[in-house]
C-alpha cells in the first residue's frame, strides 16, 4: 500500500502484537498456509482474475482504482489468507475447534464477481464459502457482515443464491452505496442500513429485529463472519458510534444461534478496522467471546499495546 494509505500492513503487526499478550497465552493459534491461488475462480470471474493478474507490478506497487493497490506479493497476502480461513473452516468441520478467527489482509468483501475495489482484491469470505460447501457437502452457509461498510461484493456473489445467507449492518450512507433493505436478492440477503452516528443500542435493535431472525430461520450449517472493526467510534473512515463491548454483543448473539443451529461452528474473518487501538480492542472483545463466551475485562490496548509498538517502531 501507498504510505498512509489505512490498510496498512500495520493492522496486522498490531493484532500479532495482541495476540501475543500474557491475556491470550492460551488461545490456539496457528500460521496460515497457503491455498491454491486458483481457488479464487470459484468466486470471480475469468476477466476479473486476468485484470488482477495483469495489474500486479513486478516490484514495488501498482494501483487498480483510486482505494485499491496491488504489489509484487499481493498473491501471497491473499493464498495466505484464503489458507488461514480454508483452514479455520477445517477445524471446525473436523471438530476440533468450535470456532475460530483469522487475521488476515487485504480485506475482501467488496470485490465483487467481476470486479475488484474497495482496498479488496479477491472476495476471501465468499471464495471460502464457496469452497467450504463443496468440500463438505454443506448445503446452507450464512455470512454475517459487521464491517461499517457494506460488503457489496459478498451480496453481489450470492445475490441469486438462495442456499447462501448475507446479512449485513453497515452505515449508510457511505462507501460503497449499496445495502439498502430493498436489497433482498432471492430472499437471501438482509441488509440493516445505520444513519451516521449510531451507537451501540440502537444497532443492537437492527441485529434483534432484522438480522438475527433470519440467520435463525435460515437454520445455516457453518457460519461465516465478515467481522470489521470500524464501526468503532475512533475509526478514522466511517462515524457509527460502537464500543468494543458492542462486538462482543454481536458475537455472543450469533454464537447463540450457531449452538442451536450449527454445532457452534463459526469461522471469522478480519475485515476492515483502520483505527489501531479500536481495532484490537474490537478483536478482544470478539476473541475472547468466541473462545470463553463472555467479553471479560476491556482490554485496553493503549496501556497495553501502544508502550512496546513505539519501542519496535524506534528499535
Ligand atoms: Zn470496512
Amino acid at each position: 500500500m501507498p504510505k498512509g494509505h489505512p490498510e496498512s500492513p500495520d493492522r496486522l503487526h498490531y493484532l500479532d502484537l495482541l495476540f501475543n499478550h500474557a491475556q491470550f497465552a492460551g488461545f490456539d493459534k496457528s500460521e496460515a498456509k497457503y491455498a491454491d491461488l486458483g481457488l479464487v475462480e470459484l468466486a470471480h470471474s475469468q476477466q476479473h482474475i486476468q485484470l488482477v493478474k495483469s495489474r500486479r507490478p513486478v516490484e514495488s506497487i501498482a494501483e487498480i482504482d483510486g482505494d485499491t493497490f496491488i504489489a509484487a506479493n499481493s498473491f501471497e497476502a491473499v493464498m495466505s489468507g484464503m489458507g488461514g480461513a480454508m483452514d479455520a473452516v477445517e477445524s471446525v468441520m473436523l471438530g476440533h475447534h468450535q470456532n475460530g478467527f483469522c487475521a488476515i489482509r487485504p480485506p475482501g468483501h467488496h470485490a465483487e464477481h467481476d470486479r475488484p475495489m474497495g482496498f479488496c482484491l479477491f472476495n476471501t469470505i465468499a471464495i471460502t464459502a464457496l469452497w467450504a460447501r463443496e468440500k463438505y457437502g454443506l448445503e446452507r452457509v450464512a455470512i454475517v457482515d459487521f464491517d461499517v461498510h457494506h460488503g457489496n461484493g459478498t451480496q453481489d456473489i450470492f445475490y441469486n443464491d438462495r442456499n447462501m445467507f448475507y446479512g449485513s449492518t453497515h452505515e449508510m450512507p457511505l462507501f460503497p452505496g449499496t445495502g439498502q433493505k430493498r436489497e433482498t436478492g432471492a430472499g437471501n440477503i438482509y441488509n440493516a442500513p445505520l444513519s451516521q452516528g449510531t451507537n451501540g443500542a440502537t444497532m443492537r435493535e437492527a441485529y434483534n429485529d432484522r438480522i438475527l431472525p433470519a440467520l435463525d430461520r435460515f437454520n445455516p450449517d457453518l457460519i461465516l463472519l465478515s467481522a470489521g472493526f470500524d464501526a468503532d467510534q475512533r475509526d478514522p473512515l466511517a462515524s457509527l458510534n460502537w464500543e468494543p463491548r458492542d462486538f462482543a454483543w454481536v458475537t455472543g448473539k450469533i454464537m447463540d444461534i450457531a449452538d442451536k443451529r450449527c454445532d457452534n461452528r463459526i469461522v471469522s474473518l478480519l475485515e476492515g478496522g483502520y483505527h489501531l487501538n479500536a481495532l484490537a480492542e474490537g478483536v478482544a472483545a470478539h476473541i475472547n467471546m468466541l473462545e470463553h463466551g463472555e467479553m471479560g475485562a476491556p482490554f485496553d490496548a493503549a496501556k497495553e499495546l501502544e508502550g512496546i509498538w513505539r519501542e519496535r517502531e524506534n528499535a
